[in-house]
């Protein structure tokens, strides 16, 4: 059994691309093309020369000490909070913008929630002097306002949607909109393993990278390519996408994913899609969402706004039904507790997104011998006025 995509464009019965007509030709042309383009030795030259000259890959194979000791395994933290702009979003949009120039594209577009992905896309198109149009929800304008800074110093145009809750998945839906309209010449840069077929694999293959390097390091370090489990927090399943690729068809290493119980799984408040989603389709993919019982899609919630997705990507969505991943849900308040801890035991500041993975430990035992490897997705200086108002400090 493969846990990877089919060749018509599914994870198991998920994926596949749910599209207007109107968005055809535009999918269709990166369908065509995407793997030609990425198997070009050219294309992967000048996508691994950034990686390491602009990014700063290889990043980091760490082994977490004191946090080890606590909790009497051994663990070893992957830091793509070392990365350029701060996570593991620059290695997608580094692919992408150099797909859309292969391709002749000339203008960007991308959706953002928090800002991260927008911020990436932004940094992307400056650096090839692309023009970027990134937009975002309206409410999320208001709320991520360091990262709309950001955008706009980059050179991007941050433009607010209006309609609906005016948050991420409305600004998507502006994103597809202006896509249509712009057939010819625009390339929309996705930020997550989500969208119509060829997304999910076109991102999942930027971000494998990451795997790519565990592989050697961990063989370096422990003399073992093979760790006993990853673990990484779900939004859109991007970065964990990355730490699984080249382990997800070798039963012997186990995949956690964490996703965000906001105030509470039965709560209302959350946005733990896999346990509390059905299967329907959002964004162009047949995937699990939250979703009422007329099919329509129910706000989500967390303290993480990268986590804050009513969807999951399809590769995410099979992991679940077959079992090959295992699922936990985390609460605001484990989440922040654990990111603290962090802070105290390895002097390193974790995005709340992060955050959420780290409190695995207190959820679950580990074995002694044990190689616990965590996707540190991303680095907390967005979030510290968050962590200042919750621990009051
Ligand atoms: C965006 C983000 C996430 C969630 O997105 P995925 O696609 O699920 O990886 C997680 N961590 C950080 C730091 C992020 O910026």
């Amino acid at each position: 059994m493969s846990y990877n995509i089919n060749k018509k464009g599914y994870y198991g019965k998920f994926g596949g691309a749910f599209i207007p007509e109107m968005l055809y030709p535009n999918v269709e042309e990166l369908r065509q093309n995407y793997l030609k383009v990425m198997a070009e030795p050219e294309f992967k030259k000048e996508f691994n020369q950034l990686l390491k000259d602009y990014v700063g890959r290889p990043s980091p194979l760490y082994f977490a000490k004191r946090l080890s000791e606590k909790y009497n395994t051994k663990i070893y933290l992957k830091r793509e909070d070392l990365n350029h702009t701060g996570a593991h979003k620059i290695n997608n949009t580094i692919g992408q913008i150099l797909m859309a120039m292969r391709l002749g594209k000339t203008r960007i577009i991308a959706e953002t929630g928090a800002g991260q992905h927008g911020v990436a896309t932004a940094t992307v198109c400056a650096l090839m002097g692309l023009e970027c149009i990134v937009y975002m929800g309206d409410i999320d304008i208001a709320r991520q306002a360091p990262n709309v800074a950001r955008m706009k110093m980059l050179g991007a145009e941050v433009r607010p949607a209006l309609s609906g809750s005016r948050t991420l998945k409305d600004a998507t839906n502006e994103a597809i909109r202006d896509w249509i309209n712009n057939p010819v010449n625009t390339h929309y840069i996705i930020g997550s393993v989500v969208g119509p077929h060829p997304y999910p694999d076109m991102v999942a293959r930027f971000q494998s990278v990451v795997s790519e390097e565990i592989q050697w390091q961990l063989k370096e370090q422990e003399g073992s390519s093979k760790p006993d489990y990853v673990v990484a927090c779900i939004g859109g399943g991007s970065n964990a996408a990355g730490v699984y690729y080249h382990y997800l068809d070798d039963e012997d290493v186990k995949l956690i994913a964490v996703e965000a119980a906001g105030k509470g799984v039965d709560s209302g408040a959350s946005a733990a899609t896999s346990v509390l989603g059905k299967e329907g389709i959002i964004h162009g993919s047949k995937t699990l969402l939250m979703q009422t019982k007329d099919g329509q899609i129910t706000e989500p919630y967390s303290i993480s706004a990268g986590l804050d997705y009513p969807g999951v990507g399809p590769m995410h969505a099979h992991l679940y039904k077959s079992g090959r991943a295992e699922f936990i849900s985390i609460t605001d308040d484990d989440a922040m507790t654990a990111g603290l801890e962090m802070c105290k035991l390895e002097g390193i500041i974790p995005a709340i997104e992060t955050s959420h993975a780290l409190a695995v430990f207190d959820k679950k035992q580990f074995n002694k011998n044990d190689i616990v490897v965590v996707s540190l997705s991303g680095r907390g200086d967005k979030d510290l006025d968050t962590y200042i108002n919750h621990f009051k400090l």
